[in-house]
This record gives C-alpha cells, structure tokens and sequence, in this order.
C-alpha cells in the first residue's frame, strides 16, 4: 500500500467519520419515490458571509462543525442585506429508480447564485446561475435559475448553496422529479400565456381605441398595461430568458428600469382618469409629485446602483398606491362613479398582492389563488379598469348624444318660431295688401267707391247678373243746388253734406248693392238682381231719407234733397252697360227739369 492510498483512506476515513458526526445532528431529506416536488427549507440550515469572500470548503468544514442554523420560521427570506448567504441541505436518496433531480430557485431576481454538491466519497460538484450571469449558464432552459442533482440509489449529498444579491435575499429551494418539473414548467407557461396573452391583447385593443379615438385615456391605460406588463416580465425572469439572455447587466437594469415606468404611467393613467386637475387639484399636484419621482428614479436607474434604485423606487410604491387609494375615496365619497370602479380595481390588486405577500410570510397556505395572487389581482384590475374606460366612453356618447339631440330640438324650435313669425307677416302682408286694394277702389272722402271701381265693375256685374237670369237696376243720384250750399255754407260742410249722403245712401242699399261717387255731388248706385219695383222703392227711400236727414251748423240745420234716375235691365233685355247708364243718367236730369227732389224711372 503506498503512501498515497494510506493517504487517501485516512482522509476518506476521516470524511465517513465526520459524516457519521454530521448525521447525528443533521437530518437528512429523504428521497423516496413519492418525493415528487420537495420543498428544502424545513430543512436548511444558513451562515451568512459578509465579506463575501469565505470559499465552498470552508463553508463545508463549517457544516461538519454544525455550525449553520436553522432558517427563522422555515423561511429563506432576509430582505436587502450585504454579503453572501449559504444554504445547506443534506439529501438522502432512497428512490430505487430515480437518480436524477432538479433543484429550483423560485426567486428570479438572485444575482449570484453558486450551488455546490458534495458526495460520500467527498467528491464536491459545482454550478453557477443567477441574473448576473449569461442565461446560458443554466441548466434547463426555465425562466428561474435550476441545478441538476444527481444522486445513486442509497447515496447521501450535502447540498450547499451560495446566494449574493442586490435586491432582495429569498432563496426559496425546491427540488422537483424530472416528471414534475416538466408538468410545473409546462403549467407554468401556460398561465404565464394566458396572462400575457391578456396584457397584450388588452394593450393592442386600447392601443387601437386611442388611435381611433384619441382620447389620452386610452394611451396612458396602454402604456400602464405596457409598463405593468414589463414589470411582471423582469420580476418572473422572463425578459432575462427572452429578451436580453446575454446581458445580465441588462437583467439588472431592467428591474428599477421597469418599475419606475410602471409607476409612472400608472399615476398617469390615475390623473387622466380622474381628471384630477378640475376635480381634486391637490391630490392632482401630489399625484405629479409621484410621477416626477418616478422619472427621475426612471433615469437614475441607468446611473446609479441597482440595490438603491430598487430600494427607493420600492420604498414609493406604498405612499404611491395610499395616494391613489385616498385620491379615489375622496371622489367616491363625492359620487364619482369612474372613481368607484378604480377604487374596486385597485383593492383587486391590492388584495392580490397582499394574498402573494402572506404566502411569502406563511400565513397563508400557497394555492394556485394566493400564489398567483399578484397575477389574478392584476388582471382583474386591468380588465376592469378596461371596463370603466368602456363605461366612460358610453357616458361620453350619452352625453353627445343628448347634446346632439337638444340642439336639433332647439333648431327645430327655432325654424316653427321663424315660420309662424313669417306666415304671420305674410298674413299681415296679405291684409295690408287687401286694405291697399280696398282703398284703391274708394273715395277719399266719402268711403264710398270711386270711379275706377265703377269703370272695372259695372260691365263684369252686368253680365254676371244676365248670365244668372237676373235683373239689374241703375241709380244715378245727384244733389240738387249743390253749388248753392257750397256758396251759402262754404266747402268744408259742402265736404260733411257729401259724406252724410253718402252715408245714408250707404245705409239703405246695404249689402244688396254698391254705392259709387261718380264725380262731384253725383252718386251712381248698381243694384245687381234687382227689378224696377225694388229699384222705384230704394230710390223713393234714399231720396225721403235725404230730405228728412237735415246737417246741424251752429245751431242751425241745413237740409239737402237729391234728384234720383233710375233705370232697369230685365233678365231678358240686352243692350250694353252704358246705354243703362245714359238711361238713368237722363231719367235723373228729367227729375231735374220736373223740379228736383223726386224720383224719376227711365
Ligand atoms: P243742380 O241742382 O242743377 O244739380 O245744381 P247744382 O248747383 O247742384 O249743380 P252744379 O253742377 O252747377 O254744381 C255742382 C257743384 O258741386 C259745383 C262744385 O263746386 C260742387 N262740388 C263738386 N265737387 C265738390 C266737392 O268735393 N266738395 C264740395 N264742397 N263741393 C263740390
Ligand atoms: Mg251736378
Ligand atoms: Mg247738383
């Protein structure tokens, strides 16, 4: 036996020994053939490494020295701290058939993560992952880091597992069989494409709302979906695994990068919704102050380091979420029904993220609702903040189309005013017109026709009455001494005799026929339908009427009498109008001659 092989032995030895020591104070994870998903943390001891410079060895000469401790409450969670942490689990496999496991970490944001196996035999594997390394350093194509571990039937391995981060330290270890990662990743993807496939479509739906409505809503709502959507992608490791595998730097970047985005289109998104700037200008200057914040977490971020850009945008995300929260409570309050829905939307989230945060705490039990809480939440809330955008539209059009529709009534109101004032006028228009024929037609003094009347009337009334089978009389009336009273009297109650006779010749006739100032102190009188009996007598009362009717003049009265002819066309008789009219004409000069005031029938 040479020296080396005694060598070997020794330090095998002492390797079994001190094996069989640890195995009296660590227990070991038992693999069986049900062990289909394990979670190690039950059963993890930790150190922490702040200088961050201790090597694999020693940290495993520390575990055989029994020097790691329990995790507090069975969780790998310790916030933003320095350094680096080491995770130890002993495994044990007692699976006849499986050899081969997958070691997941849950926890995509890990920037180192070196992971360690060391068998009986003392033999010590190692693998490197983590963002801060090309995505190719992984073991299976999967958006969070995972080790291979390979284990013989029987055979016992530390597990040792070094974690170094700038943002938070969770290191939550799972150690799947092949057939339950493949379902998990397979389940997995398919909810990451149904919530994907969601933000996208609800993206590119309000995306086309607002290039075809252009109203601002709908593109800060998109670029809220965008910047959450980005958010999720980089918190779940899959922009690391599709879209920058090649740059951790980005990996990193990308965390605060998306974050500041997010917040900032969603405190924009909250403004423009609520129309803050008229309805709450405080909470509208706090809500900027937010995103002024956000914008200038959102180009420090490229600057500064990653662990103070995620610190402080993380630290305003809950006096952000309070603002929105209060901002909305106050317009509900005030019966804001867009702000109710955002408030509902909100809780949603809220309620979501809590339910994801408890689990993380353990106290509440990881189902697909609690673990997914942040998802189902956020999903809820942006379709039914798509909701309240369609809710606010209808509005919108209700409101345009009653607009629409007063303004026609108004116009419609208008046009029936306008008409009825038109007709109106034209009616007025109509009468004044009437009037002005009517007036045409009589004699400026007395109101009784004139001679433009006769000259268009007499022949048309003729002929009317011949074609009817009927009579028509004549009276040609003339006042006698007329010039005498004129002279005794003067003219102007020569003017009053005029309009009294005129007037009492008006009286008798009436409607059966038409008085007519021929010239001077003449009257003509046609008595359409009338034979000569009614004739004699209209004349014989016009002529007593006259006599009798004396004008009273300071006291004294002036009587006037009036010498009538008449003459009459039968139904049966011809003979043209002014023949009739030279006959009564010359009927009354015989009345004249006879001796004035009588009546005389040609
Ligand atoms: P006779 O009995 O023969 O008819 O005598 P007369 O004086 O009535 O007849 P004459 O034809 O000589 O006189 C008519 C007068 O009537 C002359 C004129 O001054 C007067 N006259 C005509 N038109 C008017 C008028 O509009 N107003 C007044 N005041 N007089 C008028
Ligand atoms: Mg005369
Ligand atoms: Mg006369």
């Amino acid at each position: 036996m040479s020296v080396q092989s005694t060598l070997c032995m020794a330090v095998g030895l002492f390797g079994l020994l001190l094996a069989g020591f640890a195995d009296a104070t660590v227990e070991a994870v038992e693999l069986t053939p049900s062990s289909e998903i394990v979670a190690l943390a039950s059963a993890t001891r930790y150190a922490v490494d702040p200088s961050a410079k201790a090597t694999a060895q020693e940290q495993f000469a520390r575990i055989d020295s029994d020097d790691f401790q329990p995790l507090p409450h069975s969780n790998a969670t310790f916030g933003f701290v320095e350094g680096a942490y080491w995770f130890h689990t002993r495994l044990s496999n007692r699976d006849p058939d499986t050899h081969r496991r997958i070691l997941v970490l849950s926890y995509v944001l890990l920037d180192e993560i070196d992971v360690y196996l060391r068998r009986a035999d003392g033999s010590i594997t190692h693998a490197a992952s983590g963002d801060s390394r090309p995505f190719s350093a992984r073991a299976l194509r999967y958006r969070a880091p995972n080790f291979v571990i390979d284990l013989g039937t029987g055979e016992q391995g530390d597990l040792l597992v070094r974690a170094r981060s700038k943002s938070s330290m969770q290191v939550p270890l799972t150690l799947y069989s092949q057939k339950a990662f493949f379902e998990l990743a397979r389940d997995a993807q398919l909810g990451v494409g149904i919530y994907y496939g969601m933000l996208l479509a609800l993206l590119l739906y309000n995306l086309v709302l607002f290039v075809s409505l252009r109203d601002q809503n709908y593109l800060y709502y998109t670029l809220y979906v965008a910047g959450f959507g980005f958010v999720q992608l980089c918190l779940n490791g899959l922009a690391f695994e599709y879209l920058w595998p090649n740059s951790p730097w980005l990996a990193n970047v990308a965390v605060p990068v998306s974050m500041s985005l997010g917040m900032l289109f969603m405190h924009q998104f909250v403004r423009v919704f609520l129309d803050l700037k008229r309805c709450m200008p405080l909470g509208n200057k706090i809500i900027l102050g937010f995103i002024a914040f956000h914008t200038i977490m959102f180009v420090l971020s490229f600057m500064i380091d990653y662990r103070i850009a995620v610190l402080l945008g993380t630290a305003a995300v809950f006096p952000g979420a309070t603002a929105i929260l209060l901002v909305s409570l106050i317009l509900v309050r005030r019966g804001d029904p867009a702000a109710r829905i955002l408030m509902v939307a909100w809780t949603m989230l809220l309620i979501g993220t809590a339910a994801y945060a408890m689990v993380s705490f353990g106290f509440l039990p990881k189902v697909f609702l609690t673990e997914y809480g942040m998802q189902v939440g956020s999903a809820l809330e942006m379709i039914l903040l798509s909701f309240a955008l369609a809710y606010r539209f209808a509005v919108l059009r209700d409101e345009n189309v009653r607009i629409v529709e007063s303004a026609r009534n108004e116009l419609e109101r208008r046009v029936d005013e306008r008409t009825l004032e038109l007709s109106t006028t034209l009616t007025e228009l109509a009468h004044a017109n009437d009037r002005l024929r009517e007036s045409s037609l009589r004699d400026g003094l007395t109101g009784a026709y004139n001679r433009r009347y006769f000259d268009a009337a007499f022949e048309p009334l003729l002929e009317e009455c011949r074609a009817a089978g009927k009579p028509f009389s004549v009276l040609v009336a003339d006042i006698d001494h007329f010039k005498h009273i004129n002279d005794e009297a003067g003219h102007l109650v020569g003017d009053d005799c005029l309009r009294l006779a005129a007037s009492v010749v008006g009286q008798i006739v009436g409607q059966g026929g038409s008085v007519v100032r021929y010239g001077g102190e003449e009257f003509v009188v046609l008595l359409p339908g009338v034979d000569e009996p009614a004739m004699r007598d209209c004349a014989e009362a016009i002529r007593f009427r006259i006599a009798d009717s004396p004008l009273t003049i300071n006291g004294e009265s002036l009587s006037m009498t009036i010498s009538i002819g008449g003459a009459t066309s039968r139904a049966d008789q011809d003979g043209s109008a002014m023949s009739l009219l030279q006959r009564a004409d010359a009927a009354m000069y015989s009345a004249k001659h006879d001796g004035r005031n009588r009546i005389a029938i040609a």
